[in-house]
């Protein structure tokens, strides 16, 4: 009998990513870069994947409220 190991997945994380939160903005740029998007102002502060806000600053981290730097930023 031959036993087929099953090799567990790696996570696919996507590069750039600190706590997995980015900005709508922030990702559609780096997947299309050079193009102009004509979005909305919470686009650059909400997060793409969780639709939670993200600091105004780096647009990488998750804050509480809209328009708030986080802890990294100045
Ligand atoms: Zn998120
Ligand atoms: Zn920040």
């Amino acid at each position: 009998m031959i036993s087929i190991r099953v090799r567990s997945r790696r996570s696919i994380r996507p590069a750039g990513s600190v706590g997995g939160c980015e900005s709508t903005d922030r990702v559609l740029h780096r997947a299309n870069p050079g193009m102009f998007f004509d979005l909305a102002d919470s686009d650059s502060i909400t997060c793409y994947h969780c639709g939670l806000y993200v600091c105004v600053g780096c647009q990488t981290a998750p804050v509480a409220s809209t328009l708030t730097f986080c802890d990294a930023c100045p």
